[in-house]
């Protein structure tokens, strides 16, 4: 399988196909300022190990990463920090309860958040990265988020994440509860603002799919051709994105579309083909779970038309 079996015309004959789908689903709102998301955009975009792009639908569509970030924050923790360090914080195991889920924290004896894609365990995360300051932490995220996606412009949306910022009492109360029980030992507000700024960071559906390619190429970006992230890295990350990526939604989308993913509100998907290609899709209306609703139809489309799926 190369990127010569896709055309331009297959994929948006795909996303013309999968597009009516998001009138079954709707846009987050509880983040007042993704609400004026529109429902019914639908793109795709899709890098191979040479670097070959290839785009459809609404490619202009800007949109944030939201939880596509943890992927980001994740591979930098687990640079700076190593995998045992890391994962003494965080879990490693599948959860069958909400992205934003409180009850399994204090039902678990350890109050170890269940995986680092997770909000709990991404805010965990984010607790432990080894910088003197909350900005500092931001702009390695954001620094690690550039170099994966190949674009040194990637920013902030200030108006999504001071939203967040304003509303965000769901993750509030995850992070004060974890202070309480000392998972977390940092100043959990200006933890709570490395993860707001990260879950802002603003891209299109080409950012990710180079994104998604690097990880598939073991985190060589194959756009720059930077070494960006350790192959043992890739090969973690992805593992949990097959595990853990679209939260209480995995099982079905690993049945699905088979391939290792990480969804956000914002309405974007990566999916990793290993040593292949990676893709992205957005959409923003979003099925009960908070996946883009047509974004997991385009991928099954696309899994199933090319042959693609691992899983
Ligand atoms: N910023 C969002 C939140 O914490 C991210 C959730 C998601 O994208 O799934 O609620």
């Amino acid at each position: 399988m190369n990127q010569k079996d896709f055309e331009r015309t297959d994929l948006e004959r795909l996303v013309r196909e999968t597009r009516p789908l998001a009138a079954g689903g709707r846009v987050a709102t509880y983040i007042p300022e993704l609400a004026g998301s529109d429902p019914n955009a639908l793109a795709v975009s899709v890098m191979d190990g040479g670097g070959h792009l290839l785009e459809a639908g609404d490619r202009d569509v800007r949109f944030t990463m939201q939880s596509i970030s943890k992927v980001i924050s994740l591979s930098l923790a687990l640079m700076e920090l190593g995998e045992t360090e890391v994962f003494s914080k965080v879990g490693m195991d599948p959860t069958a309860d909400p992205f934003n889920s409180v009850m399994r924290l204090e039902m678990v004896s350890s109050h170890v958040p269940q995986n680092p894609l997770i909000n709990a365990g991404a805010i965990v995360i984010d607790s432990i990265l080894p910088y003197d300051d909350p900005q500092r932490a931001f702009f390695a995220v954001r620094e690690m988020a550039r170099r994966l996606t190949g674009n040194p412009e990637i920013c902030e949306n200030e108006a999504v994440y001071l939203s967040e910022k304003r509303t965000g009492d769901r993750n509030r109360s995850l992070a004060y509860f974890l202070k309480s029980v000392g998972t977390i030992t940092a100043d959990v507000e200006a933890v709570l603002d490395v993860y707001f700024r990260q879950c802002s960071l603003e891209v299109t559906v080409a950012d990710l799919a180079v994104l998604s390619a690097t990880l598939s190429m073991d985190g060589r970006n194959p756009m720059t051709g930077e070494m960006v992230l350790p192959r043992k890295i890739c090969r973690t990350v992805r593992a949990l994105m097959a595990t853990c990526g679209l939260y209480d939604g995995s099982g079905a989308f690993a049945m699905k579309v088979g391939l290792p993913a990480k969804s956000g509100v914002g309405g974007g998907i990566i999916a990793s083909v290993p040593g292949i290609m990676g893709i992205a899709v957005c959409g923003p209306s979003l099925d009960n779970q908070g996946n883009s609703i047509a974004g997991i139809a385009l991928l099954e489309r696309i899994s199933d038309e090319f042959g693609l799926r691992v899983l």
